[in-house]
């Protein structure tokens, strides 16, 4: 006999920011998740792991439906400006290129989020630690003593192998996702012509120190304001967070790093440390550069996004891919996290509206294709091109198109293309398939 589909059981590989907004979304319309996950213990919170991202209204407005509170405490500082300057590494001036008071995001640090999700979570969730997802099995049969998904996974701590069996298989297991590798083991990350160095900088304690007062000079909308600030072929961006902390990241273009195993950060010695602080005070204003010397153990991310998946629904309706594991995408958009959080949003919506049998679970499935395809499809593209454009290369492919130039003064088009508010679906993204 065939289930109700309120009654389904979703696993979920991947217990990070997308596996518990899934989680938190299939519960919200009646069904069960497992969430598999190989780190040992959530996250530390806000002091610990993870640096800053910024939320759009719709992810504001669906962490709050999740999270109790959300968004009316401490946990996020508004981005009401989106603020991109220009940088003259010569004279240290810089001047605004283009600026729109209308951005309304906030900021937030990955810590706080992630722990606040999983404090969160309905009991309708089970979230297994330290549990590494190693292969599954899709059948066709839908009854009561088969499920129809089986994951087999490995307790890390006593190396003991488990199934876990439910009715939908939920890849949320990051950029370098096993099962989307599973479905299409031709598609590669693409490096995408640079890296970026990144820190936080805590000032707590500091608030009046002249490191502090300074940057406070020269950014004196921090604390309101996202800012990115352009110098010939590089780019940085800086923000506060809530809790006295200063997040930077900057770009620089240069061959691919060699990466060992699938982490896509880099250890960094103290030789490249010292390159990089004197590089900063070559290109940015002394504040700037100052900032990122003093920050304590800053690290190396390089960048990758993919090309759009073919599809998001695999195996007959079984399995979804959500999050970095659907569209690994590069930073310039803020639409990571952004992304992750309406793909769980709009899964759960499509799980709603078709209550019923199997079918209807293949018709769910379809649904959520169908509303996420061309919104992450149309957003991974752009934030690749903002990337590109931010840090001066040839942009569409056309080696000729250069991105832009802070050394000649541009036309007002081309200033409005570095505004965030160009991502497709900037106000906000359909929620079903239905719209
Ligand atoms: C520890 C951490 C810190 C981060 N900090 C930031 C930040 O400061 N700013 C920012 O913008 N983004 C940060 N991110 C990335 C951010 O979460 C994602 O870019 C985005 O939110 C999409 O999330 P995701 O859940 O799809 O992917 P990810 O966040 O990459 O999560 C994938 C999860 O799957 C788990 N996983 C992978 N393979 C397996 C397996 N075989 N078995 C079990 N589990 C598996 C991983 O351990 C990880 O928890 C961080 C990610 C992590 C994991």
């Amino acid at each position: 006999m065939a289930r109700e589909m309120g009654k389904g059981v979703a696993v979920v590989v991947g217990g990070s920011v997308a596996g518990l907004a899934c989680a938190h979304a299939v519960a919200e319309v009646g069904w069960k998740a497992v969430v598999l996950e190989k780190a040992a213990a959530p996250a530390a919170g806000s002091g610990g792991t993870g640096a800053g991202l910024g939320l759009g209204a719709q992810s504001m407005e669906t962490l709050a439906r999740w999270i109790p509170g959300w968004g009316l405490d401490a946990a996020t500082l508004p981005l009401a400006v989106d603020l991109n300057r220009a940088t003259d590494s010569e004279t240290k001036a810089a001047r605004t290129l283009t600026r729109d008071e209308g951005f309304n995001f906030r900021a937030a640090h990955w810590g706080d989020l992630h722990r606040r999700l999983h404090e969160a979570l309905p009991a309708a969730v089970t979230v297994l630690w330290g549990h590494q997802f190693l292969s599954f099995e899709v059948s066709d049969d839908d009854d009561d003593d088969n499920r129809g998904v089986v994951a087999t996974t490995r307790v890390l701590g006593t190396g003991e192998t488990v199934e876990v069996a439910g009715d939908l298989l939920v890849a949320a297991d990051g950029c370098a996702s096993s099962i989307r590798r599973h479905f299409l083991p031709d598609l590669k990350l693409r490096y995408s012509g640079y890296f970026a160095w990144r820190g936080v900088f805590d000032f707590t304690g500091k608030e009046s120190s002249d490191i502090v007062t300074g940057i406070r000079r020269a950014y004196p909308e921090l604390g309101s304001c996202l800012y990115f600030d352009l110098a010939y072929k590089t780019h940085a961006v800086l923000y506060e967070l809530p809790g006295n902390r200063l997040n930077w990241l900057w770009y620089i273009n240069g061959p691919e790093p060699e990466l060992t195993g699938s982490s896509v950060t880099i250890k960094v010695s103290e030789a490249m440390l010292a390159r990089m602080r004197e590089e900063a005070e070559r290109v940015w204003a002394p504040e700037l550069a100052r900032l990122i010397g003093e920050t304590a153990e800053p690290f190396v991310n390089v960048i990758y996004d993919a090309d759009p998946v073919p599809r998001l629904s695999w195996a007959g309706g079984r399995v979804a891919l959500v999050g970095d594991a659907a569209h690994p995408t590069t930073p310039h958009g803020l639409r990571s996290t952004n992304m992750s959080l309406l793909d769980a949003r709009a899964l759960g919506a499509c799980l709603a509206s078709t209550p019923g049998v199997s079918s209807s679970r293949q018709r769910a499935l379809a649904d959520y294709e169908a509303a996420r395809m061309p919104v992450v499809a149309a957003q991974v593209l752009h934030a690749r091109r903002l990337g590109r454009l931010k840090q001066g290369l040839p942009v569409d492919g056309d080696e000729e198109a250069a991105g832009f130039d802070v050394r000649r003064v541009a036309t007002a088009e081309e200033v409005s293309q570095l505004r965030q508010r160009g991502m497709p679906y900037f106000g906000g993204a359909p929620t079903s398939g239905a719209g």
